[in-house]
Order: C-alpha cells, then sequence, then structure tokens
C-alpha cells in the first residue's frame, strides 16, 4: 500500500530528544522520585510568580487572544529597550528558532552553527526545512559561513557558559550582511552584554530571548525576537496566527513590565561553586549562565554515578552540565563529587527522606519571596503549605509522594517532620536572629495564633479547635501531631492556637500565623539579638 511521503530529512539527522522524568529516572534507578533532583534542564529552582489575577484570563478560555498580543508586544519592547514592531512573539525561543529556519533557509541553503556542539536545535530547524549545516567558530564564521543564509550564535554559550563580545559579532555582521546572524540569548540575564542596542546598526542579526530562563515560566513556553522591523515583518508573515495562550501572554506581559529574577542569588552561588571545583582541582570554565560545566574525560561513568544517588546531570562527550540550583541543593551535587565548599550566606535546607511509607523532598529558602511548589498528594496540606511559605516569605519546593492508598497519616506527619529538619538546616548556628516571634491571623469568622521561639528548645502546644473531622482529603486529627514533629525536628518551641466555626478558615488561619511568626522569629536581630538569660542563643 502507498503511504504519505514526507519532505526528505538527511540521514545525519537526528530528532530532539527530551531528557527523562524525575519519574523515569527513579524507575530506572530504583531512587522514590523525591528524591530526583535535576540539575539537567537550566530552569531556575524556583518558578515565577504570576503578578496579576489570573483567574480573569481563565474565565475567557473559549475566546481566542486579543489580536496582536499588542500588550505583550509592547511590554518586550520596553523589557529589551526597542519598539514595538520589532518584537515578535512564540511559543518559546525554541518555535522562533523554527521560524527563523523557516524564513530564511531552504534546500540550497546553508546554515552555519558557532561553537558545536551547542544548542541542537539549530541544526534540527535547519535540517527540517532542507537547509545544510555547518560548523565554525567565531573567527572562521566569515570564511567558513560565506554562503550561509543565517549564522546561530548561542550567547552566553549553551554548554560551556563563554560569552562572545557584542564587538566580534557586530564584525561578523557587517562583513556578511546578506546572511542573518541569529543570537540566541537565552541565558543574557545572568552576565551577558545584549545585542539589542546594535540592532540599529547591523539589521541583519535577530536576537531570541525567553521568559522560560531567569524568569521562571518555561511552562508557559513564551519567547520573543527582537530585530529590525523588516526581519520581523518578514517572520510575521510566516508565523502561525496565535502562538501564544492568553493566560501565558498575560503572564509574561506583567513580568515584563516589572522583572523581579532571582539572577543576583544565582550568580554568586554559581560562583561560589565554581571556586569550591576549582579549589577541588575540577576544570570549569568560567561561565555567564544559570548553569556550569564541568570538563571530566569518563563523563558518563562520572553521570551514572550521580544519577544512582538521585543526582541528574546534563551529558556531553567530554564534560557535564549542571544547572545551578539552591545552595543546599548544590551543596548535594558537590559532596558527591568530593567537593568541600564555603557556606553560602543564603539562608536554605535540604532534606531528602525516605522511608518504606513515604518519599519526601524539601527544599526551602528562607528570605525569599514566598513562591511554593508543593505536590504531597494531599490537596489541603499543599494548600496549607503554600499559605505557609507565601506569609513566612519562604520560597519552598516540598514533594512527597506516600502510602496514600493506606492513609494520609505518614504522609502528613513525615511532610511536616521533614519540614521542620530543613528549617533546622537553613538556621544553622542561629546568631543573630530575632529569635521571637508571634502573629495573629484573623480568617473571616475563624482567628489563628501562632507563637515561635528559636532558641533550640523543642517543645510544642497545639490547640485548634475544629468541629469536624476532615477538610478534603486532609483528616485534621492528624495536625496537631504533625505540627509538634515539625517544631521537634526544628528544634524551637511553638505555640499555635485557632478557633471558628469553619474547619478549612480555622486550618488556614493557623498555617498563615504559622508562617508569620516564623518570619519574625527568623529575621536578622542586627545588634538588638536576644538571647537566652541562661547563655544559649
Ligand atoms: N535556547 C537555548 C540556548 C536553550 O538552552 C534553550 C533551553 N533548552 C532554549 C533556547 C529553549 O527555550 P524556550 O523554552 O524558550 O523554547
Amino acid at each position: 500500500m502507498m503511504s504519505p511521503t514526507p519532505r526528505p530529512l538527511p540521514d545525519s539527522f537526528a530528532a530532539y530528544i527530551w531528557t527523562e522524568t524525575a519519574q523515569d529516572v527513579a524507575r530506572r534507578r530504583g531512587l522514590d522520585p523525591a528524591a530526583v533532583i535535576r540539575f539537567d534542564a537550566n530552569v531556575p529552582p524556583l518558578p515565577g510568580v504570576p503578578r496579576i489575577p489570573i483567574g480573569e484570563s481563565f474565565a475567557r478560555l473559549n475566546e481566542y487572544p486579543p489580536g496582536g498580543y499588542r500588550e505583550l508586544h509592547a511590554a518586550a519592547a520596553s523589557y529589551v529597550g526597542t519598539r514595538p514592531e520589532q518584537i515578535v512573539l512564540g511559543a518559546g525561543s525554541d518555535s522562533l528558532i523554527h521560524l527563523v529556519a523557516r524564513t530564511y533557509l531552504g534546500v540550497g541553503r546553508t546554515a552555519a552553527v558557532v561553537d558545536l556542539p551547542t544548542y541542537s536545535l539549530y541544526g534540527i530547524a535547519s535540517q527540517i526545512e532542507g537547509g545544510e549545516v555547518v560548523g565554525c567558530s567565531l573567527e572562521d564564521a566569515p570564511e567558513a559561513a560565506a554562503q550561509a543564509a543565517v549564522i546561530w550564535i548561542c550567547n552566553p554559550h549553551n554548554p560551556t557558559g563563554s560569552v562572545y563580545r557584542c564587538e566580534d559579532i557586530v564584525a561578523l555582521a557587517k562583513r556578511r550582511p546578506e546572511s542573518l546572524v541569529a543570537i540566541d540569548e537565552a541565558y543574557v540575564e545572568y552576565g551577558a552584554e545584549s545585542m539589542v542596542p546594535y540592532l540599529d546598526e547591523v539589521p541583519n542579526c535577530i536576537v531570541l530571548r525567553t521568559l522560560s530562563k531567569a524568569f521562571g515560566f518555561a511552562a508557559l513556553r513564551v519567547g520573543y525576537a527582537v530585530c529590525a522591523p523588516e526581519v520581523a515583518s518578514e517572520l510575521r508573515k510566516r508565523s502561525e496566527p496565535a502562538p501564544i495562550s492568553s493566560p501565558s501572554a498575560r503572564i509574561v506581559a506583567a513580568a515584563l513590565r516589572e522583572p523581579r529574577l532571582d539572577v543576583e542569588e544565582t550568580v554568586q552561588e554559581r560562583s561560589r561553586v565554581r571556586e569550591a571545583l576549582l579549589a577541588a582541582g575540577y576544570d570549569c570554565p568560567p561561565s555567564a549562565g544559570n548553569f556550569l560545566l564541568l570538563r571530566v574525560e569518563k563523563a558518563d561513568q562520572l553521570a551514572d554515578e550521580l544519577e544512582a544517588k538521585g543526582l541528574v546531570l546534563r551529558r556531553y562527550r567530554n564534560g557535564l552540565r549542571f544547572t545551578v540550583r539552591l545552595p543546599a541543593e548544590n551543596d548535594r551535587l558537590l559532596e558527591a563529587l568530593g567537593v568541600a565548599a564555603a557556606p553560602s550566606a543564603r539562608r536554605t535546607g535540604l532534606v531528602v527522606r525516605t522511608t518504606a511509607e513515604t518519599g519526601v523532598r524539601v527544599s526551602l529558602a528562607l528570605d525569599g519571596q514566598g513562591r511554593a511548589r508543593i505536590d504531597t498528594g494531599v490537596g489541603f496540606l499543599d494548600h496549607l503549605l503554600t499559605l505557609f511559605a507565601f506569609h513566612g516569605g519562604i520560597d519552598l519546593e516540598l514533594l512527597a509522594g506516600g502510602d496514600l492508598e493506606v492513609d494520609e497519616h505518614h504522609t502528613v506527619e513525615d511532610v511536616l517532620a521533614a519540614l521542620g529538619e530543613a528549617l533546622a538546616q537553613a538556621l544553622g548556628a542561629r546568631t543573630g536572629l530575632s529569635r521571637y516571634g508571634s502573629a495573629t491571623v484573623p480568617m473571616d469568622e475563624a482567628s489563628g495564633t501562632a507563637a515561635v521561639d528559636l532558641g533550640s528548645r523543642p517543645h510544642a502546644e497545639v490547640a485548634l479547635a475544629f468541629t469536624g473531622d476532615r477538610v478534603g482529603g486532609l483528616a485534621l486529627s492528624l495536625l496537631p501531631h504533625a505540627l509538634e514533629r515539625f517544631a521537634m525536628q526544628g528544634r524551637f518551641t511553638l505555640h499555635v492556637e485557632a478557633s471558628g466555626k469553619d474547619d478549612h478558615h480555622v486550618a488556614e488561619a493557623a498555617f498563615k500565623a504559622l508562617g508569620r511568626a516564623l518570619a519574625g522569629a527568623c529575621a536578622s536581630a542586627g545588634t538588638q539579638a536576644i538571647t537566652s538569660t541562661k547563655g544559649e542563643a
């Protein structure tokens, strides 16, 4: 039987391969999924926070996005300092890479990729369009890429993290005015100079940007290209009409108008980790991205050893690339590499606990923005911990997989115990803290009060006056004991009480008050540090 014939691909073509999920790695390695830490994806450890009420966008799911995404064009243009007609939108910079290839490449045309191996999609998109792909360096590009319709440059370079100077890119673009020079600035926020201000001088350049990296919105799939209006209009002719969903467009426009990125923390942490690796004799070149490259000969063997411990890195022939995550998480990796690092100034904690009944991973950063990614399998517990993190100003990632088919008992208790352990880790020696904190939070008819003393004397008094047995999937009788475990493992004194007519509000008030009380106690006391009259900190 005849079958449809696709356009041919060259023999050398290798399709893009998605990395395995944490669940896949866990299954293959016989680990608990909560024990797997992904250092391979180059996304920040914590998600971006939508700065707009998102319910509104979800109330109009039957409608197409507003024509032309005017708001998002304006926000992206003002973020990079250009005009809206110079912006082209795509579903991630991946779709813009394909759009550039669709617009400028085809059978009989050549694409040059600077410094292979690099991000594989440049070659993939070029070959799909029928283009031939050649490798070159920035220095030999004018000759090697003499016929190239497109020259792909990743700046900062993935996976080495090195940067190209804009003046060198400008010089190349001027020598090859008939080539489109595409500069992928996916990681530019972490430390490279942008080519955007040079676009008037070299209108044959196009800059590709993404919301997936420094902004923490990879799941929303938004990218934008910045280029001369003439290039933009050629791209738009070949673009799909509405590449971005309305909720994504709204969240991202707000984020671009008021960017709040974790770049400074990541850059500091990148130096701390790199210095530790260099001191231990590893070959680790300087990086301007949110990742580092470890140059090692037996990369596969080392990657396997690390993966067996749940640490997943990206493999290259002579190296391993890993994303800079939170300090406590990076310390895990360094420890597995036999490297001792200087302590981070940031207060973070990481606890991975696996028992016969549950697997729990808690990663927290005090002094955060109250961001939470919580998935315990018990919806109402996720909700309470999200409120706790928000009101405590704690960035919290908490994943748990427990024996919920039995009941939620072990999960609830182990989650709070691990949270306490992570908190104790983050607090370290507990010097210079306010030490005491308290808060009362009303929730309609309910009210909750919490008081905390971080003076390392574990004790809990919990009085939650519930009128029923359950809220959603959570048996309320489990909360007092779980909060006791939290205080014991966290080594602090905790008093919580809450009452009201609606159990949902009672529990919410208690967890909000707990977050606020802890935030107060964990705050730096400056010169006013209260110490115990018995001489303990
Ligand atoms: N460019 C580079 C250099 C990347 O490393 C990545 C991430 N894999 C992308 C683009 C893709 O970004 P996006 O999520 O915007 O498609």
